[in-house]
C-alpha cells in the first residue's frame, strides 16, 4: 500500500499522485489517499489514480467542531475488503454523529467557498508582512507545489503555514497568546480561526527553516476583523522581540 497525504497538512508540499500511482500500480500496490485537506470539492482523487480515499469527517465535512468520524470511500474492488475490516473492528458511527455530518455537509461547497477566498486573502496578506519568511499555500504561485496543485485540484481550503523569522518563545507567547480570533488547536477545518506553531515540522522533503513556524486555519469570521486581530499580534510580537 502506497499512502498518501497532499498536501502535506503542515508543510504543503503537493504530492505527484497520479506519477505515484503509476508507479505503485506497476508493483501491484494500492493507493490511499488522505483527502481531508481539499475535500471532494476540491480534488476528485480516483481521477488522478488513488483507489481508496480517507477523510477526516471532523474537519471539514461535518465543519462545526462538534463530532469526531472518519471516512473511508473506495474503488468496487476494495468495497468487500474494506466492509470485511469495518464489521470484523466493530466501528460504528453514532445515530447523533450522522445527523451532524449529514448537517454540516449541506453547506460544505458554501463554507469552502469563503474559507478559499478568506484564507487566500490572508496567505497574501501574511506574504507582505516584514516578520513573514514564506507563505507555503498551494494557490500562491511562490509555493514549492504550486503548479501541481494547479493541475491536480480545483481549489484550496483555508489550512497553510507561515514561516517566520526567528523569534523568542516570549515574544511569540505575547503575539498568540493575546489574540482574540483565533485559537489554540490542532483539529482545523471547523468555523473558527485557528493558528498554532509547529516544530519539528512533519515532512519527507529536506527542512532547512530555523525560524517560527506556524500553521493557521482561516474559520468563517469576517477577514477584516482576523486582519485586525492579527496586526496587533505581530505588534505584541515586535514590542517583545
Ligand atoms: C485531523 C486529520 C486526520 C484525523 O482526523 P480525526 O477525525 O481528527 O481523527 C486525518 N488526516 C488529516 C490530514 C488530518 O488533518
Amino acid at each position: 500500500m502506497v499512502y498518501l497525504e497532499s498536501p502535506g497538512s503542515l508543510t504543503f508540499e503537493v504530492q505527484d499522485i497520479p506519477a505515484i500511482a503509476k508507479v505503485a500500480h506497476a508493483s501491484g500496490a494500492v493507493v490511499v489517499a488522505d483527502n481531508t485537506w481539499a475535500t471532494p470539492i476540491f480534488s476528485r482523487p480516483y481521477e488522478l489514480g488513488v483507489d481508496v480515499t480517507i477523510h477526516s469527517g471532523t474537519k471539514y465535512i461535518s465543519g462545526h467542531s462538534d463530532l469526531l468520524m472518519g471516512l473511508i470511500t473506495c474503488k468496487d474492488a476494495y468495497y468487500k475488503r474494506i466492509l470485511h475490516a469495518f464489521k470484523n473492528m466493530g466501528v460504528c458511527l453514532g445515530p447523533d454523529d450522522t445527523y451532524l455530518v449529514h448537517r454540516g455537509m449541506r453547506t460544505l461547497a458554501v463554507r469552502l467557498k469563503h474559507q478559499q477566498e478568506a484564507g487566500l486573502r490572508l496567505a497574501k496578506w501574511f506574504e507582505k508582512r516584514p516578520e513573514v519568511v514564506k507563505v507555503l499555500h498551494p494557490a500562491l504561485p511562490s509555493c514549492p507545489g504550486h503548479d501541481i496543485w494547479k493541475r491536480d485540484f480545483t481549489g484550496a481550503s483555508s489550512l497553510f503555514s507561515i514561516l517566520m523569522k526567528p523569534y523568542s518563545r516570549k515574544a511569540l507567547g505575547a503575539m498568540l497568546d493575546g489574540l482574540e480570533l483565533f485559537g489554540m488547536g490542532y483539529s482545523w477545518g471547523g468555523f473558527e480561526s485557528l493558528i498554532i506553531p509547529f516544530n519539528p515540522p512533519r515532512t519527507a522533503a529536506a527542512w532547512t527553516h530555523d525560524g517560527v513556524c506556524l500553521r493557521v486555519h482561516v474559520g468563517l469570521e469576517d477577514v477584516d476583523d482576523l486582519i485586525a486581530d492579527l496586526e496587533k499580534g505581530f505588534e505584541r510580537l515586535d514590542k517583545s522581540a
